[in-house]
């Protein structure tokens, strides 16, 4: 059948949905997309915080020069200019003996060299952990062990060095701690970044997400005549020989195809699969101050510290105000404290850090996302029935995690399955 009269549905309007939409309605197809949320993006979605009027994302994004799709959907959406970038990696930390430091690579050295530079300078490192990146480096082509702590184990790899810089990246890219980290796939993630100076730098959004990336690829969605559905929940599929229905509380509706890209656990929900769907939280405590709370850089890492990433959003959005906003980050929280013991912690740290004793908010708000993300797992993708397209994030041991980075490639990959079905 001749491609312009295909019709395919998107259930899910998060990025690998909104990706996948444009992609296929750039082939000329007729997408529609089905949202069961009022708005769109899903992870990725912001909300009013009326005490700041502001908006303001659950959790911050951070991304890496090596999310090359990203960077190339964000270019091809006019939305480059809402993100921010490093020059080159520079990894700010701060621990209480320590106080602020950095992992910092130098543009006049080849990244290689860089970044054994870097480690070298950073305190309590030195010839102490230097030996140790390199026996990483080594490793990284055969790893036997499952998780990154088995890996950290065999490879002999200093605890300094660990401590200051894998933990960190673990957390941070897999949101897991290393010793539930699928060690195949974090290796994947440090030879995609740590490859030259372009990708291992850090960017971040200078508007909330919802600004920032979702209404301009919702608006390129409808140029490309995207029918957009929000508060659409897909309740029921049925594929049979011709296609597949899709079930709303508006009706039934025949499509050519339908790509699934809500999460794994409703995939299978849709589809009669039984399947265990692992999933890993992160928390997000924002607080505002009505004074200036400036860290050193738009974020901190930090070592030791319950909250492990201190984002100043005020810095990053560029605000002029004499207002801050700053939000902590708690990737695989497992704290079982109450909720005004975890500000109160974080609220101490971020006083340490800035050197402002006499910090106190004026508004907070925690957010914990229970289904922040889908941990790498062994279990493979379930096997899809004919019409349907699998988009969802589930990534299986030794593949990239879970990342917005993932979710566009998802998008694309499902697209290009769709046209390939077509033709
Ligand atoms: C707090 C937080 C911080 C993060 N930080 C980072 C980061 O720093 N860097 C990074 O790269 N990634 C980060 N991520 C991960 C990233 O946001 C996600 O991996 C990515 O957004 C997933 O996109 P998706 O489209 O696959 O899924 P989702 O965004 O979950 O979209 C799925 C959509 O499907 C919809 N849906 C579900 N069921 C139905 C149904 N029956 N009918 C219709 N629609 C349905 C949902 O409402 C949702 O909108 C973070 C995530 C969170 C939550």
């Amino acid at each position: 059948m001749n491609s312009t009269a295909q019709h395919i549905a998107v259930i899910g309007g998060g990025l690998a949905g909104l990706t996948a939409a444009l992609d296929i309605a750039k082939q000329g197809m007729h997408v529609d997309l089905y949202e069961s949320a009022p708005s769109l993006g899903g992870r990725t979605q912001s909300f009013f915080h009326h005490p700041s009027q502001s908006w303001v994302d659950h959790g911050p994004h951070l991304l890496i020069g090596a999310y090359h799709h990203t960077i190339a959907l964000l270019k091809d959406i006019d939305a480059l200019q809402n993100t921010q970038w490093q020059n080159s990696l520079n990894l700010p930390l701060w621990d209480m003996q320590r106080g602020h430091f950095s992992l910092t690579t130098s543009k006049l050295l080849p990244f290689p060299l860089a970044q054994m530079h870097a480690v070298y300078k950073m305190p309590h490192h030195g010839m102490k952990t230097l030996p140790s990146l390199l026996r990483m480096a080594l490793s990284m082509k055969n790893i036997s062990s499952d998780k990154v702590s088995d890996w950290m184990i065999k490879a002999n790899i200093h605890p300094n060095l660990q401590r200051d810089m894998l933990e960190v990246l673990c957390l941070a890219a897999m949101n897991e701690h290393m010793h539930a980290a699928n060690a195949a796939s974090f290796a994947q993630v440090l030879q995609q970044a740590f490859s030259t100076h372009h990708t291992a730098r850090l960017g971040w959004f200078t508007k909330p997400l919802s600004q920032a990336l979702i209404q301009p690829l919702e608006s390129h969605c409808k140029t490309r005549g995207v029918h957009i559905h929000t508060s659409s929940r897909v309740l029921a599929l049925h594929a049979h020989q011709h296609g597949c229905d899709v079930k709303t509380r508006l009706g039934k509706k025949h499509y050519h195809q339908v790509i699934l890209a809500c999460s794994p656990s409703i995939r299978n929900k849709l589809l009669h699969i039984e399947q265990p769907i692992a999933t890993q939280s992160i928390t997000n405590i924002h607080l505002w101050f009505d004074q200036q709370v400036t860290l050193q850089t738009p974020f901190v890492g930090g070592i030791g510290t319950y909250g492990q990433w201190f984002f100043d959003i005020s810095q990053q959005f560029n605000t002029k105000a004499s207002s801050s906003h700053i939000c902590a980050v708690i990737s695989a929280d497992k704290s079982k404290s109450s909720k005004t013991k975890k500000v109160h912690t974080v609220l101490q740290e971020l006083q340490h850090i800035t050197q402002q004793p006499q910090l106190q908010p004026i508004s907070q708000r925690i957010i914990t996302v229970q289904t922040a993300t889908h941990c790498v797992c062994p279990i493979a993708r379930p096997n899809m029935p004919k019409h349907t397209i699998d988009a969802c994030e589930q990534p299986t041991e030794g593949e990239l995690p879970a990342t917005i980075e993932t979710a566009v490639l998802r998008g694309h990959r499902a697209a290009q399955q769709c046209l390939t079905n077509t033709n």
